[in-house]
């Protein structure tokens, strides 16, 4: 396992980079992608970057976005390294991986605890509240001047995995970060407006009909919502347009357990986790072959309905809370 000075090291031996975080992408996927990128390019290196599904609309505020490649436009040649991040296994970077030739080493940068270790080089640190800490402490180490656009993308990272600071995986460390990242340009209202209050008005009433199939179970512990594929069309929405509604189920009194059942276009039913108390949603979401954090995980279910789906879930959440269940 390989810390940030030696990923450092790594990096600087290489030119041509191929930098990729994980589908259905978040803030800290794509700043910490951006944030690299633009460092490594200020060394003068060359530099792919892209993600499977593309860019969501509200994140497309970050300096270098516009550089971004589809997945298809990944040639299979012509890097001499992959960077994956925020990616707990392969699965994640599914689409690309597939291109990646086989003498191609691989730095897996992440911050999962339920990291698989694929890479050829590996900096997994679960105590790390966003990828982009780690990048950030890797471009210090690389002694690399962060500049603005640098700072936006990282501060960006660190902001969405913390929810703005609020969520107990923000530490000291995160805080000093992010103060840092201020100075350098990065302006947390602006980030925050932009991130936050851009989405259009059917995403909001997209949320309007989640919140009605809001429901708490009989022990009051276990909240769950639903969102259905049509709903999607008949909106004109991406899948994308639903990040953080799970929220909202988090928000009940009494409840430990937060769950967001989605059905994605491709067929997959995908579902979104998160804690209040003590339940290890990580630990859930590996059991049905998803990854994520002890409060944050997620997992997509392949060929189910959304009543097996449900099925599913519910059985393991009551087996690991030792409750029986209906
Ligand atoms: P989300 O609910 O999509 O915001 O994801 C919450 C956390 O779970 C993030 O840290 C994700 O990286 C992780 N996660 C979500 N879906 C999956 C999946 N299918 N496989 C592995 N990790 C996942
Ligand atoms: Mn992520
Ligand atoms: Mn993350």
């Amino acid at each position: 396992m390989e810390n940030h000075q030696d990923i450092a090291g790594v990096l600087l031996r290489y030119h041509r980079f191929l930098i990729v975080t994980h589908q259905m992408p978040d803030g800290d996927g794509i700043g910490s992608m951006l944030g690299l990128g633009l460092a490594l390019q200020k060394k003068k290196r060359q530099v792919i970057m892209t993600c499977p599904g593309g860019l969501p609309e509200n994140l497309r505020f970050m300096p270098g976005s516009d550089q971004t490649v589809h997945p298809d436009e990944v040639p299979s040649d012509g890097y001499d390294v992959v960077v994956a991040l925020d990616s707990s296994d392969l699965g994640r970077i599914e689409g690309i991986y597939e291109k990646i030739p086989n003498d191609v080493p691989i730095v897996n940068i992440d911050h999962h605890m339920t990291n698989k270790g694929y890479g050829t080089y590996n900096y997994v640190d679960s105590a790390s509240a966003a990828t982009g800490e780690q990048v950030y402490k890797i471009l210090v180490a690389m002694d690399v001047r962060v500049d603005s656009s640098i700072a936006i993308c990282l501060f960006t990272a660190i902001a969405t995995d913390t929810g703005f600071f609020r969520f107990s995986n923000t530490t000291p460390t995160t805080l000093r970060i992010a103060a840092r990242l201020v100075e350098k340009g990065a302006e947390p209202g602006d980030i925050s407006e932009q991130v936050y209050e851009a989405r259009p008005l059917e995403s909001l009433k997209m949320l309007g009909r989640a919140l009605d199939t809001l429901q708490v179970d009989k022990s009051g512990k276990v909240a769950w919502m639903e969102i259905y594929r049509d709903w999607l069309s008949e909106l004109s929405l991406d899948e994308g347009q639903a990040e953080g509604f799970v929220n909202y189920a988090r928000m009940i009194k009494g409840v430990e357990v937060a769950l967001i059942f989605r059905e994605s276009s491709d067929g997959r039913i995908r579902v979104g986790m998160r804690s209040k108390g003590n339940f290890d949603v990580a630990a859930l979401a590996q059991a049905l072959g998803g990854g994520g954090h002890a409060r944050a995980a997620g997992c997509s279910l392949e060929s189910q309905s959304m009543t097996e789906a449900k099925e599913l879930v519910f059985g393991k959440v009551y087996e690991i809370m030792g409750l029986a269940g209906d």
